[in-house]
């Protein structure tokens, strides 16, 4: 049987996720049954602008797992597990970071970007940390010595970073451990926020995965629909309105209806986004319950992840053993 090629991909533990995310997840599923997959909680990752606030790390980890499973991962058809336990990406970031010239560092496009940002809210993030970040996220890519990660077009520029040192470190060393990652590029259609906006964390207009039905239906009472409309026979502009974009995503066959409906001003806005509120539950209902079962087992997930980081620390002291040798460290 010929050996599967491998493909890595990881998230910050930053919280509960979104309908948002489980488009993701879903397309890394579909990713596992070609690659060997690996999909790893970006701990420190999220140390590096929430230095001052870690009390949720944990928990976080395992809400973040429980989502994946409960959103489409399957663990027999993936590895799962946190890049902290793998003390192997330390070493490598170290020592990628002896030969990385600070240079690539500062011209990396989101750094002065986020820097800025988050200075805005009176926090400074300038750190020797941060400054590193797009290394030890090469380092995790690298470890795994993937032919490709999942990216959307503005994660370009880390992987491009990555190829350059990757190139960097064969020709200071003369050898070929690292193929170089390609990004692999989905076609998923982005969900809008409840707003209309881009959905994100910050605009607070999400519907997270694990939300109740309860709370469905408020964050759908309070989606933002078409300004125009006063009275139900207000004719309706449904191309400017966040409920109608979700019934793209959810309510698929009945849409066009809809927005037929919404122009004449035969449907109202409440009765539209209660058949919305309807089918998003039925979506999610199969998630809350796989999100129960794990949150009932708790020995079930810790085994899951013990495993998936049995599978990444091999891989990971494979490549060390080759970058020690190549550095005669
Ligand atoms: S009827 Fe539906 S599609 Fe039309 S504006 Fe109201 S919520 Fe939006």
């Amino acid at each position: 049987m010929t050996q599967k090629q491998r493909m890595l991909s990881g998230m910050r533990p930053t919280g509960r996720l979104h309908l948002g995310h489980q488009r993701v997840i879903a397309y890394w599923a579909e990713l596992s049954e070609i690659y060997e997959s690996f999909h790893f909680t970006a701990d420190w990752h999220a140390i590096t602008t929430q230095f001052d606030d870690t009390g949720n790390l944990r928990d976080n980890k395992r809400e973040i797992v429980i989502d994946w499973l409960s959103a489409g991962l399957d663990p027999e058809k993936c590895h799962i597990f946190h890049q902290s336990d793998i003390k192997e990406h330390a070493e490598l970031h170290l020592l990628f970071s002896m030969i990385t010239p600070l240079s690539w560092l500062e011209r990396v496009p989101t750094y002065k970007g986020q820097v800025a940002a988050f200075a805005e809210t009176g926090k400074d993030i300038a750190t020797y940390g941060f400054l590193g970040y797009p290394l030890l996220m090469a380092a995790d890519i690298l470890m795994y010595r993937p032919v490709g990660v999942p990216v959307g077009q503005d994660q370009l520029p880390h992987v491009e970073f990555c190829r350059e040192l990757a190139r960097r470190f064969h020709h200071l060393y003369n050898v070929e451990i690292f193929p170089e990652p390609a990004p692999i590029f989905s076609q998923i259609e982005i969900l809008p926020g409840t707003d209309n906006r881009k959905m994100s964390k910050s605009y607070n207009n999400y519907i997270n995965l694990s939300d109740s039905a309860e709370v469905v239906k408020e964050k759908v009472w309070g989606m933002v629909t078409d300004p125009a409309r006063i009275r139900k026979t207000d004719p309706g502009h449904p191309e400017v309105c966040a409920v109608y974009a979700y019934h793209g995503f959810y309510n698929k066959d009945a849409q066009q209806q809809i927005c037929a409906n919404c122009i004449k001003g035969s449907i109202g806005c409440g009765e539209c986004k209660k058949m919305l509120t309807d089918r998003i539950n039925v979506f999610l209902d199969p998630i809350r319950e796989k999100r129960a079962y794990y949150e009932n087992n708790p020995e079930v997930l810790d085994e899951i992840v013990d495993e998936g980081n049995k599978a990444a620390r091999k891989v990971a002291c494979e490549t060390m053993e080759m970058v020690r040798d190549a550095m005669k460290i």
